[in-house]
C-alpha cells in the first residue's frame, strides 16, 4: 500500500523538473526573440538588447552626473550658447524626443566628447580648436548623439551581461532580481563615455554625417574636421576620442563614399546654415 507514495512523490519529482526545464526553455526562448533583439530604426537591423532603454537612460543620467560632479564646468557663454543651438538642431533630427537632452561643456584639455544612453552629451574645450565652426562641432555631435540613439552603450552592457546572466536573473523574477539588474547596470555607467568598438564607431560616423546635413550643416565639412583632427594628432599618443576610432583616412573614404547621399539631405533641410558661426 506504501509504494504508492515514492511513485507519487518520484511522478511530482519529474513534473517539476519538466517544469522547471519548461519554464527556463521558454525564458530562454522569451529572450532570444522578444526582449533580445530590437530592430533600431536608423539602421534598420535587428540587434541583440537585454536592456531596455528605459534602464539605458537611468544609467545615463548616473553617469552624466558622476562625471558633472567631477569635472570643471565652462562658463564661456558664448560657447555654451552655439554648443546648445548646434546640439538641439542635432537632436530634433535624431528621431528621439522622448530622451531629455542636455549639452555640458566641460573646461578641460583633454581632446573627447561623449553622450550617454539617453541623450546627455558633453564636449570637452579641448577640442574646441579643431571644431572650427558650428558645422565642425556638428559633426562631433552628430558622431556622439548617434552612439546614444543607436544603443551602443545597452549593446555592449547586453553582450558583456551575457545570456547566463540573464537567464539568472530574469528565471527569479523577485524584485531583488530586478535590483541585480540595475546593479549591474550602475556598475555599469562608465560604458557611456569608454570608447566603442570600430564597428559602432563607423556607424556613429556615417549616421552622424546624416544627422548634421538634415540638421542644415555642410557634410563636406566633416571630411575638413576629420582631416584638421587627423593631421594634428598623428604622431603622438592617440587622444582619448580617437583611440579606438577607424583611421582617419579610413572615415574620410567612409565619409566620402556617403556625401552625395548626405548632401541630397542637406539641401532638403529645413534650413541650410553652412558652416555657421565659428567657435
Ligand atoms: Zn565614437
Amino acid at each position: 500500500m506504501n509504494q504508492g507514495i515514492p511513485t507519487l512523490y518520484k511522478f511530482s519529482k519529474n513534473v517539476g523538473d519538466i517544469m522547471k526545464f519548461a519554464r527556463h526553455f521558454f525564458i530562454y526562448i522569451f529572450i532570444l526573440n522578444c526582449a533580445a533583439c530590437v530592430t533600431l530604426n536608423e539602421t534598420g537591423q535587428s540587434v541583440f538588447m537585454l536592456t531596455s532603454e528605459e534602464q539605458e537612460k537611468e544609467l545615463g543620467e548616473k553617469g552624466y552626473q558622476e562625471v558633472l560632479s567631477k569635472e570643471k564646468i565652462s562658463k564661456d557663454q558664448k560657447t555654451i550658447a552655439i554648443l546648445e543651438r548646434v546640439g538641439h538642431r542635432i537632436a530634433k533630427v535624431a528621431g528621439k524626443p522622448d530622451y531629455q537632452w542636455e549639452f555640458t561643456l566641460i573646461e578641460s584639455d583633454q581632446l573627447n566628447a561623449w553622450c550617454m544612453p539617453g541623450g546627455k552629451v558633453a564636449v570637452y574645450t579641448g577640442i574646441l580648436p579643431y571644431m572650427q565652426t558650428e558645422a565642425g562641432m556638428a559633426v562631433v555631435l552628430g558622431h556622439e548623439v548617434a552612439h546614444a540613439t543607436l544603443r551602443h552603450s545597452g549593446q555592449r552592457i547586453s553582450r558583456e551581461m551575457g545570456i547566463g546572466t540573464a537567464l539568472q536573473i530574469f528565471s527569479g523574477g523577485s524584485s531583488g532580481d530586478q535590483n541585480a539588474l540595475l546593479g549591474l547596470l550602475g556598475a555599469g555607467a562608465r560604458f557611456g563615455t569608454m570608447p566603442f568598438d570600430r564597428k559602432h564607431e563607423t556607424q556613429a560616423d556615417l549616421i552622424g554625417l546624416k544627422y548634421m546635413a538634415k540638421a542644415g550643416y555642410d557634410p563636406k565639412e566633416s571630411v575638413a574636421f576629420w582631416q584638421r583632427f587627423g593631421k594634428a594628432t598623428q604622431g603622438s599618443a592617440p587622444p582619448e576620442f580617437l583611440s579606438t576610432h577607424p583611421g582617419a583616412s579610413t572615415r574620410i573614404k567612409d565619409l566620402q563614399q556617403n556625401m552625395s547621399q548626405a548632401l541630397s539631405l542637406y539641401n532638403q533641410a529645413s534650413a541650410q546654415y553652412g558652416t555657421g558661426t565659428s567657435l
